[in-house]
């Protein structure tokens, strides 16, 4: 079981903080007792279990374990993305799959939650290596997916390159050049502005929640964590809306910009990384990037915070520092990011705090977007797609807003649970139970 602070199981902390917030909605709603929408959502639909063999590059057999957890397809087929990490496991994926049902949900779009991976670590292996083993995950995953089933994509340690090599495998096995996974390259008909989608929209997020109280991101200083995907991106949006992006990081610590991180460094970082060095190593060739070993970016004073690297990683003691530092917007680009006792934080002190399953819906949203493409078979613009997440962000955080309660001080949070859980239960009573 991965653990959270409290040794606890990340699936609770997520389920409980849902589970509290709809409670009034339960009471005031008989049908939603009578068909125990609550207790139904407590269990994935079902749990897919299974072990990926490969060789590596010196002729070696490894074992991985790997899973799919489709939780409910009341919305659509199955969706979420895969995540290759060694801290992956069936409570991860428990976790990320429950939260996906709701995100997936307030997008919108007909998408049901889902999420997968497995234990494999990427870091260190070669292309490869890491070619075989997407290829020998597929041979086994295949069977449970499809495009009216279920739809992976991305997720830490799964980018475009991961995604090409599971898609080549598919279309190996089965022929079918249809939407069975997202975030493709424009080479295997992916959509454009998918890779910038997560990024993009939490930082759209964090701009509709500005708005509520007349400020816009310019000159605004921001605090990113993380140095992948959703990072980059989300600093790139920050970037061209005039803010000051302060940080990156990563787990071996702190990238700091002090005059802000331009675009022209940006795309160095970009690089540097697509050829595997570590942004330790990048800061001694780039003026003003200093990089801070063993250490995260929420000590560093800001107006607004990006937490964009993984869960728990912004805890109870550096939600305080940062509020106390000035910091009054925090719009998540990681899933569950903030500990329970950071999220209290945020919303006893009603600042504008935009949860995961809000802010990075911009990432799967996308992917949505995706598979209406495949399924017109008509390439979009990216300025159709951009426009297009932009609208759907909007009314993610109109909705947060409708049932968050308005006024001087909207619980992103309750807002964001109770629509998303509405939308999930209205469409359970519809189908029945047998
Ligand atoms: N992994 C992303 C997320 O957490 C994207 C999922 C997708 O595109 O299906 O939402």
């Amino acid at each position: 079981m991965t653990e959270n602070q409290h040794g606890g199981s990340l699936f609770q902390q997520a389920f409980d903080e849902v589970a509290a917030d709809v409670k009034p909605v339960l009471d005031g709603n008989e049908s939603y007792r009578r068909w125990r929408i609550l207790d139904r959502l407590s269990e994935p639909d079902r749990v897919l279990g299974f072990t990926v063999r490969w060789t590596n590059d010196k002729g070696e057999v490894e074992q991985n374990r790997a899973w799919r957890v489709q939780y409910c397809n009341a919305l659509g087929p199955y969706k979420g993305g895969l995540r290759f990490h060694p801290s992956v496991n069936e409570d991860t994926l428990r976790f990320l799959g429950f939260e996906q049902c709701f995100k997936n949900a307030l997008t919108g779009l007909p998408m049901g939650g889902g999420k997968g991976g497995s234990d494999f670590n990427p870091k260190g292996r070669s292309e490869h290596e890491i070619m075989r083993f997407c290829h020998a995950f597929m041979d086994e995953y295949h069977r449970y997916g499809g495009e009216d089933i279920d739809v992976p994509a991305g997720d830490i340690g799964v980018g475009g390159r991961e995604v090409g090599f599971l898609f080549g495998r598919w279309l190996r096995l089965t022929s079918r050049h249809t939407a069975t996974l997202t975030g493709r390259s424009l080479e295997q008909f992916g959509i454009k502005g998918r890779t910038e989608a997560t990024g993009y929209g939490t930082v759209e997020f964090a701009r509709l929640m500005l708005d509520t109280k007349d400020e816009t991101l310019e000159g605004k200083r921001v605090l990113i964590s993380g140095a992948g995907n959703v990072a980059q991106y989300a600093a790139e949006r920050s970037i061209e809306l005039g803010a000051q992006v302060l940080t990156l990081s990563n787990s071996e610590g702190t990238a700091h910009f002090p005059e802000g991180l331009t675009q022209s460094m940006l795309e160095t970082i970009q690089d540097a990384r697509n050829q595997g060095r570590r942004l330790k190593d990048i800061a001694g060739d780039l003026d003003g990037m200093k990089f801070e070993a063993s250490s995260k970016p929420w000590g560093t004073a800001c107006d607004v915070a990006l937490p964009c690297a993984t869960q728990n990683e912004l805890d109870g003691d550096e939600a305080k520092t940062l509020l106390d530092n000035g910091c009054t917007a925090i719009a998540e680009g990681a899933n569950m990011p903030s500990t329970t006792e950071a999220v209290h934080l945020f919303r006893e002190k009603k600042v504008l705090y935009g949860p995961g399953k809000a802010a990075n819906a911009g990432g799967v949203a996308v992917s949505g977007l995706e598979m209406a493409q495949a399924a017109q078979r008509i390439p979009w613009t990216r300025e159709q797609t951009i426009d297009k997440l932009y609208d759907i962000m909007r009314t993610i955080h109109d909705q947060c807003a409708e049932h968050g309660g308005s006024g001087d001080a909207i619980d992103y949070v309750k807002g964001a649970n109770i629509a998303g859980f509405r939308r999930v239960a209205d469409s359970l009573i519809t189908g029945g139970v047998g």
